[in-house]
């Protein structure tokens, strides 16, 4: 190939041929884990890494996490447990939030996992494990305080208590709930689930509590117990949309150009063709959609923004592409390959999510992986 024959340049060498740009900043997620852990203090902030780590690479999360100081850690599944151990290890924690099904209890044991046992089932079948291996086997117990999720109901947790040999050879870590409206600073449901945290615990005297999750963290209360399990909070989601978002913001998308065109008054616009043009407009069609995890709940609803200017997406979100209405700026302003921004400066993950009728922490695990993925700030020379 003669080099001279090519008129063009790439634009953007890095991106691999992906039409989205994802950026991860390593060094926003450190400093958020540092306030977190201010904002938790005296108690000690986990880290919830489920879901790899809401969609931002649990593989790239966990040594900054490390590094920053963080020493326990939250996944849901066992799965994603069984493939964080190697990197978890020493003297930090890995628990399973879902508990294990029947048959992962061997394997759980040998890998040094901690389960958190969910119900009376669960307690038997650890108990099991631990007296076969003639040890003692680690443990989260889980109450349900108020959520009707995961977790013993009271009347469990007080015939448990009761029994001298109901724990033997369990060595409970910490003991744990799940609030349900956390969010939301003022609902009654908060202090009610703190209430019955408080009696569950006076049951097992002596455990660690750990209870609240991001948005516990900015509970007024008594919330904070011995270790926090933020997971939002870390990677930028705001932890009540009661406040001003105090996080950094860790994650930007900016999605490729892939055709303009002008149409006049009448045109219909996209799958359905639900939106028509009212006057004459100028549209660009960018290279990402639902299966990027821009729900097509985006539809004729949320925006793109180039150079602070909103861009309306402009009718159905399509599995690959969303059509955006670009009249508002100039005529030749946006080329092909040119990027606008999904996440950014101008339009905050709580935005998107807001237009999208869903929360940040839907948005963040949906991303997919069209995307290329950059990290940024990568680990801080000084651990
Ligand atoms: C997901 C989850 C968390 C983290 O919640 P955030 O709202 O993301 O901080 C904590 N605890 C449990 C049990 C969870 O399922």
């Amino acid at each position: 190939m003669n080099d001279t024959m090519r008129n063009v340049t790439a634009a953007y060498p890095d991106t691999l041929g992906a039409a989205g740009l994802l950026t991860i900043d390593l060094g926003a997620l450190a400093e958020n884990y540092r306030l977190l852990s201010v904002k938790a203090a005296p108690a000690r902030a986990a880290a919830v890494v489920k879901a790899d780590a809401y969609g931002l690479g649990a593989e790239k999360v966990v040594p900054v996490l490390l590094a920053a100081g963080c020493r326990d850690f939250f996944v849901a599944h066992f799965s994603e447990a069984l493939k964080l151990r190697p990197l978890i290890s020493g003297d930090a924690r890995l628990f399973v939030l879902n508990g294990l099904l029947p048959g992962d209890e061997e394997t759980c044991a040998d890998a040094g996992i901690i389960p958190v046992l969910n119900g009376m089932e669960q307690v038997t079948r650890w108990k099991e494990e631990a007296a076969f291996r003639e040890t003692t086997l680690p443990a989260a117990l889980q109450f349900d305080t108020g959520m009707s999720r995961l977790g013993l109901s009271m009347d469990e947790a007080r015939v448990l208590a009761a029994d001298p040999q109901g724990l033997d050879g369990i060595s409970l870590e910490i003991l744990m709930s799940h609030l349900a409206c956390a969010d939301e600073q003022e609902h009654a449901a908060n202090g009610a689930q703190l209430g019955v945290m408080q009696e569950a615990a006076a049951l097992f005297p002596g455990v660690p509590v750990c209870f609240a999750n991001s948005g516990g963290l900015f509970l007024t209360g008594d919330f904070k117990g011995a270790l926090c399990r933020p997971g939002i909070a870390l990677y930028g989601g705001n932890p009540s949309p009661d406040m001003e978002n105090p996080m950094k913001p860790v994650v930007t998308l900016d999605v490729a150009v892939v055709q303009t065109r002008s149409v006049p008054a009448g045109t219909a616009i996209g799958y359905g063709g639900t939106l028509v043009a009212d006057k004459p407009m100028r549209l660009a069609v960018i290279s990402a959609g639902y299966a990027d995890g821009l729900p097509r709940s985006l539809s004729s609803r949320g925006a793109a923004y180039w150079n602070g200017i909103r861009l309306p997406i402009a009718g159905r979100v399509s599995m690959d592409s969303i059509i955006l209405d670009i009249t508002a700026l100039p005529e030749g302003t946006l080329k092909l390959g040119d990027r606008v921004e999904i996440i950014g400066q101008h339009q905050t993950l709580e935005q998107i999510a807001a237009d999208a009728g869903t929360i940040s922490y839907e948005i963040l695990t949906s991303l997919g992986a069209r995307y290329r993925r950059v990290y940024r700030n990568a680990l801080p020379v000084s651990a």
